[in-house]
């Protein structure tokens, strides 16, 4: 404790907000903010719990770690498209089309004429070149959106036509039949759980038919006596077909043979693709509808249509993901498991050397996050004591490792090389973090 004298110096608000790392905080969160964390300061030195002289560097321990509300962290679970984690992680072009869109900008306007022009023509035309089997394509919010439009827009109060094998949960109880069914539109179940023939769509299209629905199993597979229907056999039916892709693969992929892909899919005969933006595409959270002009159109061009529009912030990383360098998330697909193996090895080595009990091992990543089920991708980990997992989560920056018999392995396969040095640090931080 310190005696009443001492307290006396406990320094006030406003010189405290005066010191230039306080007020260099307060640009970045706001005065209310910082001064509430300097206020708990003064408090806890007014208990006798730390020395005035502390308060400025207990309230910069104290302020928040973003301004946004939500904390970086780097993805070592070796799954490369997290939910949790926010799925796909944008690359720098998107991350600067982000900032350079985020003032006023020519969204909705031609800067030409100086009339309204279409909203976010630029996003439109790179979907355009990237699925040249598309003739037209809308985003908006999410897949689920893309989902929602399409049966309120082409089966409200009619039937969608869907096999009984595809009736899927995505995760964490979100249910593709409930949201169809929430709809207003009615679902016609053909097939069994196993196997559904293009008879069974034959005999159940009718009069009533609004869309016949193909959704991929994203996050399962079935195997043994199974049968599906190819999307070209579905297109003779007399109905448009919608295919849900769900990972928003473009065009298809060496490593993920099983994938669907957009163009592949509009090639075949489908009349509509629905997918996510911030899965494979690698993009930021959007849902995507691609196909023939009069179905898309007459999707954008329905009342729903306005409550699912996206933003100036989505379309422009968007656009730079479409058109920009390589994404993230491709990156890591495209990574040599050597190569994987020899970063493992050096931190391992390095991390050894300065006294860490760290291994190296190889491992199997996984996509993740609603793409490629079952897809096992070679990778290499980092191995340390399992009592560094929540270290490494709770420490700065955050490290989000998975625990696999005992140990806490650090997988690389989502991780940018670049970032290496800071793992290591990291690490060497979370060796001396107090238990909590
Ligand atoms: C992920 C997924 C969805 C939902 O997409 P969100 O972007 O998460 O809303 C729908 N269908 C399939 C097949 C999916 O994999």
């Amino acid at each position: 404790m310190f005696d009443v004298d001492e307290r006396r110096n406990i320094p006030a608000t406003d010189r405290v907000l005066g010191e230039p790392p306080l007020a260099a905080a307060v640009e970045r969160f706001g005065r209310q903010s910082v001064k509430r964390v300097v206020r708990a300061a003064q408090q806890r030195a007014r208990k006798g719990e730390i020395s005035p002289q502390n308060v400025v560097d207990e309230a910069l321990r104290q302020l928040p770690r973003g301004a946004g509300g939500l904390r970086a962290v780097h993805n070592a679970t070796g799954v490369l498209l997290h939910t949790n984690l926010g799925r796909a992680r944008l690359s720098e072009a998107a991350r600067h089309a982000l900032w350079e869109s985020a003032g006023t900008c020519d969204v909705e306007l031609d800067t030409e004429t100086g009339v309204r022009g279409r909203r976010a023509a630029n996003t439109r035309g790179a979907l355009l070149e990237a699925v040249p089997a598309a003739a037209e394509a809308h985003v908006v919010n999410n897949g689920a959106a893309a989902l929602a439009l399409v049966a309120t827009g082409l089966a409200a109060g009619r039937e969608i036509v869907l096999a009984r094998g595809e009736m899927v949960e995505i995760g964490d109880g979100f249910r593709i039949p409930e949201l169809l069914e929430s709809t207003g539109a009615r679902l016609r179940e053909v097939g069994t759980t196993n196997r559904v023939h293009l008879e069974d769509y034959r005999r159940a299209v009718g009069p009533d038919t609004g869309c016949v629905l193909k959704v991929h199993p994203s996050n399962f597979v079935i195997s043994g006596f199974t049968s599906t229907v190819e999307v070209a056999e579905l297109a003779v039916l007399p109905a448009p077909v919608v295919v849900d892709i769900g990972s928003g693969l473009l065009s298809p992929h060496a490593r993920l043979p099983a994938e669907p892909d957009a163009n592949s899919a509009l090639a075949s005969g489908a009349d509509l693709v629905t997918c996510s933006g911030d899965k494979l595409l690698g993009g930021p959270q959007s849902g995507l509808l691609l196909g023939t002009a009069p179905l898309v159109t007459r999707l954008r061009r329905h009342p729903l249509a306005r409550a699912l529009r996206v933003d100036k912030l989505t379309l422009s990383a968007l656009h730079a993901t479409l058109t920009g360098p390589s994404t993230p998330t491709a990156e890591s697909l495209r990574r040599d498991p050597g190569e994987l193996r020899e970063r493992a090895e050096g931190i391992a080595e390095k991390l050894a050397a300065a006294g860490v009990p760290a291994t190296h091992e190889t491992t199997t990543a996984t996509v993740g996050g609603g793409g490629a089920p079952g897809v096992e991708l070679p990778s290499a980990a980092v191995a340390l004591p399992e009592h560094y997992e929540p270290a490494l989560r709770r420490g700065e920056p955050a490290v989000l490792t998975r625990v696999e018999r005992g140990r806490c392995l650090l997988d690389l396969f989502a991780l940018d090389p670049a970032d290496d040095p800071e793992i290591l640090a990291a690490v060497h931080a979370a060796r001396t973090a107090p238990e909590p």
